[in-house]
């Protein structure tokens, strides 16, 4: 039986992305019948919304999609889908993978991570108070009468809102995935020593629902001190679990430690749909060339596979990507010694060097 599985292309370069990756996927012999579905800029000026109610509900029916990255046009009108997406269907945890493959350049081939990021709390929760705004004034009064404290008339504020509630969830779900994946340690990440009442929070809720994993290891980290360390010692973490501006300013540290964004995977998860995608954005510049490297999100199919408990198949093209890594010749420029070697292959071309290893490696 196939599995039905939503395939958002997005744009800029997202098309050439997603037929690449939509054609390594059918090759691995799982079955796949992907509901092709349009999202971002293009479908906003053809229907008046760039997210339509078909998208969401094609995903909620089917309870998974892969996605290709879609641009937030700057001053457009509309928010970004990405951010729309994740809280419509209740995406909690984001998870971001960082592991530097054979072949790579970086200057840390031990890397083997996990980050795990909450995706609806904190500083990104949307509650902002604008610099001048009668709303800001009335706030800073309130703060003035309870704390005593008097901040300047001319403060722009954003609330950081972390709950028990939704620290409880995203803790729980790093130390699942290590118990899924075989991984022996999850580390907290935080500035709970300053604030206590956000990221202490975090800090203390991830300690107990630490006490309920005795078989995972488990210690924390200031974040500062956890960025220090991992561009200088990653291999000595496994999976990271943060708030999320934490998560979003570490997992492209961490792309940055594994070869760069053209290699780094993700999946936004949630306990009923799980969304999985590329950390780069469209890359429009590159639009229409066949230029980009897809292993981002072919790495991201190969997450899919092993949420769906495909782990045959997930490791036979996370072998087959592998391979192709380390041999260096059929790869991307951005994998190439410098960007404008003339022996960098295109977006497609990837796809047929990881379908060919795949065959290889079922013939053997
Ligand atoms: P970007 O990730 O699209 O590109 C930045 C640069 O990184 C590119 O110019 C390119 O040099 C390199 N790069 C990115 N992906 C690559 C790949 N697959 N192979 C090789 N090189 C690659 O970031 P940006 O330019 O800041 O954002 C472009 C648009 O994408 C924006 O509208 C942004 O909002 C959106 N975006 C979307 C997502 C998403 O859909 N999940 C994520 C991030 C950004």
């Amino acid at each position: 039986m196939a599995y039905q599985v939503t395939f958002i292309s997005g744009d800029g370069t997202g098309p050439e992305i997603s037929e690449a990756v939509s054609r390594v996927l059918e090759a691995t012999g799982v079955g796949f019948e992907w509901d092709w579905q349009s999202a971002g800029a293009d479908v906003y000026e053809e229907e008046g919304n760039p997210l339509p109610e078909r998208v969401i509900d094609s995903i909620k029916d089917r309870g998974l999609a892969v996605k290709g990255p879609i641009t937030t046009p700057v001053g457009s009108g509309f928010r970004s889908i990405n951010v729309a997406l994740r809280k419509t269907l209740d995406l909690y945890a984001c998870l971001r993978p960082c592991k530097a493959y054979e072949g790579v350049r970086t200057r840390f081939p031990e890397t083997d991570i996990v980050i795990v990021r909450e995706n609806h709390e904190d500083l990104y929760a949307g509650v902002e108070y604008e610099r001048g705004d009668g709303r800001t004034e009335k706030l800073r009064q309130f703060i003035k009468e309870t704390e005593g404290t008097e901040l300047r008339e001319d403060i722009g504020v954003t609330i950081k809102a972390i709950s028990e509630y939704g620290t409880r969830r995203i803790v729980k779900a790093a130390f699942e995935y290590a118990r899924a994946h075989g991984r022996s340690k999850v580390t907290a990440a935080h500035k709970a020593n300053i604030m206590k009442y956000s990221d202490g929070l975090f800090l203390e809720v991830a300690r107990q629902v630490a006490e309920e994993y005795a078989d995972i290891e488990f210690e924390d980290r200031i974040i500062d001190n956890l960025c220090n360390q991992l561009v200088s010692r990653p291999e000595e973490y496994d999976v990271i679990v943060l708030p999320n501006l934490y998560g979003d300013i570490v997992s492209d540290l961490g792309a940055g430690l594994i070869g760069g964004l053209g290699m780094a995977p993700g999946a936004n998860v949630g306990d009923d749909c799980a969304v999985f995608e590329a950390v780069h954005g469209s890359a429009p510049k590159y639009k229409g060339q066949n230029k980009v490297n897809p292993m981002a999100l072919m790495l991201s199919g190969v997450m899919l596979l092993h949420h769906i408990e495909e782990t045959e198949a997930a490791e036979r093209m996370e072998g087959a990507i592998a391979e192709v890594i380390k041999e260096g010749d059929r790869v991307t420029y951005d994998m190439k010694p410098s960007r404008d070697d003339p022996s960098a292959v295109g977006t497609s071309d990837v796809a047929d060097a990881v379908i060919a290893k795949m065959e290889e490696r079922v013939a053997a």
